[in-house]
């Protein structure tokens, strides 16, 4: 056993196209809350947007980078390939039905690991998929998004890594980073981590063509997983860098601190703190309601604003 834990998964984030077309798929079909804009610290001129429950709870939030230039990706080892929500027991055939009126593809319902699930792409061809899970106790699912109780999102259940070859990722995942391998399946093995009610698995699949991804507009760009406080961070530096990888310095993201390293397979992997969180600049009623910039981009505002194309914000929450 080891002495630190991976609570869950913290976020996944993706690339999209147009950045609106975007927000109009999480929000107003998938019933997400959007609940920070702001942009790629790394590239300021990109927006980078948080979608998840009404706070933005870590294991509830996918996240976006937007780049409407960008060309389309493939698909293809090494990459987190699908990232999966969890929705209430029975309402997985509600989903079909409703996505199938808003004109979204949507395979059939399948049956992974005993649930139920959907699968579909996003206007930019990221799979999504919606898994139904034991009532999830999670409570703060957004409530004002317009959907019914019994078809919200409560969060991530699942990532899918595919790789070229699942051994050494396997041992690194279980070894390295403590997660327990509970199942085998049709190629895919399921790994768990944590014991909150989203984030809570990462499949692991294997692709034996000879394709190679390449991450553009439509994939996953890197998976990031909970640690409660930067001490536990900190230790995690320590750990991965004993293992041989190359891991980032500590980047401040405002909402949490990061680093950064690279499993075995290629996958991008990211430990994120569970705090300070989204309120760290908005209040609740406000998260995602403008544009937010890290102190030190705010000298920056204008040219940002005027490079940015410009979209729609959501209204606050009224207060009650
Ligand atoms: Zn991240």
């Amino acid at each position: 056993m080891l002495d630190i834990a991976l609570s869950g998964i913290h976020h996944v984030t993706a690339i999209c196209g147009d950045p609106q077309r975007n927000i109009d798929f999480y929000t107003g079909i998938l019933g997400l809350r959007l609940v920070k804009v702001t942009v790629n610290f790394d590239d300021p001129s990109s927006y980078h947007f948080y979608y998840g429950d009404a706070t933005g709870s870590p294991g509830t939030l996918l996240t976006f980078f937007a780049w409407p230039n960008s060309q389309t990706g493939i698909h293809a080892a090494p990459q987190a390939t699908a990232v999966a929500f969890v929705t209430s027991k029975n309402s997985v055939g509600d989903w079909k039905t409703y996505l199938a009126k808003h004109g979204v593809a949507v395979s059939d319902i399948q049956v992974r690991f005993g649930q139920q699930l959907i699968s579909f792409s996003d206007p930019d061809g990221l799979t999504i998929e919606i898994i139904e899970d034991c009532t999830p106790e999670h409570s703060k699912a957004f409530m004002e998004s317009g959907l019914p109780e019994t078809t919200l999102l409560y969060g991530i259940h699942s990532v899918t890594l595919t790789e070229h070859n699942d051994d050494l990722t396997l041992k690194y995942l279980s070894e390295v980073m403590g997660l327990t391998e509970i199942g085998h399946e049709n190629g895919r093995t399921r790994m768990s981590l944590g014991d909150s009610s989203a984030g809570r698995y990462v499949d692991v699949v294997v692709d034996t063509s000879q394709a190679r991804g390449r991450i553009a507009r439509g994939n996953i760009h890197h998976v990031a997983f909970r640690t409660p406080d930067q001490d536990e961070q900190l230790l995690w530096k320590e750990r991965v860098k004993s293992y041989g990888a190359h891991v980032s310095d500590v980047m401040e993201r405002c909402y949490f601190q990061s680093i950064y390293y690279r499993e075995p397979g290629g996958v991008l992997f990211e430990i994120a703190t569970d705090t300070p969180g989204m309120e760290f600049d908005q209040s609740y009623q406000n998260l995602g309601t403008a544009l937010c910039l890290p102190p030190w981009l705010e000298v920056n505002r204008t040219a940002i604003e005027q490079i940015v194309v410009p979209i729609t914000y959501p209204e606050p929450l009224s207060e009650n």
